[in-house]
């Protein structure tokens, strides 16, 4: 059996991951490698972002490794808050003020098209590859529901005329952005 670490210490994705990647892959995560490290995230594109937490990674253990990162492209925000979604409000990331401020920020606009996106980068024998998710949709004009996190209940994916938290963890676990990408990185894997 392979073993992967994933860069991340989020509980929720790495139960996620795990779900698609066992038996064939034990995914470690970074509490588990005992890696403490506040990782940067200085990037300005979601691929710079993923691609330096998983550099670090293996530059730090050698070993075979992915990093995730994610944002939510607004249409009339020429794809703010983008990879700046976590502090969009501020260096806290508080979920309430940011979804806040993107309310202010299209209240004055009838185009609501959104979209999540979440880029892998497998840094594999030292090469890295990237996976691509995306999710289109809307943006509701107030919060609705309670589950998720994030900008869950201000998001409507396509298709649905529920929000993310609304719709609640396994509907959106089946459609959203990290698992299109997840997916498609453990359809790479089982390929080797
Ligand atoms: P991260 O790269 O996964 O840490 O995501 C960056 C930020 O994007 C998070 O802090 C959230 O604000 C937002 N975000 C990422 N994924 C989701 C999601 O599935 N639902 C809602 N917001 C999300």
């Amino acid at each position: 059996m392979q073993q992967l670490v994933f860069a991340t210490n989020n509980n929720h994705k790495l139960e996620e991951v795990r779900a698609i990647l066992t038996p064939r892959f034990t995914v470690k995560s970074l509490s588990e490698m005992s890696c403490f490290d506040e990782i940067p995230e200085t990037a300005d594109t979601l691929e710079g972002n993923a691609l330096l937490k998983a550099t670090y990674i293996f530059d730090k253990y050698k070993v075979n490794c992915f990093a995730d990162d994610t944002g939510l492209e607004v249409e009339a925000l020429h794809g703010a808050p983008g990879v700046y979604s976590a502090r969009y409000a501020g260096e806290e990331n508080n979920a309430d003020k940011n979804m806040q401020k993107l309310l202010l920020a299209t209240a004055q606009t009838n185009n609501r098209k959104a979209r999540f996106r979440t880029v892998i980068a497998l840094i594999l024998n030292g090469k890295p590859i990237y996976f691509e998710g995306i999710v289109g949709g809307s943006i509701a004009l107030q919060p609705l529901g309670e589950s998720g996190f994030g900008y869950d209940p201000i998001f409507i994916p396509d298709g649905f005329s529920l929000s993310f938290a609304q719709l609640g963890e396994d509907i959106k676990n089946k459609i959203s952005h990290r698992a299109q990408a997840v997916s498609k990185l453990a359809h790479f894997l089982r390929g080797l």
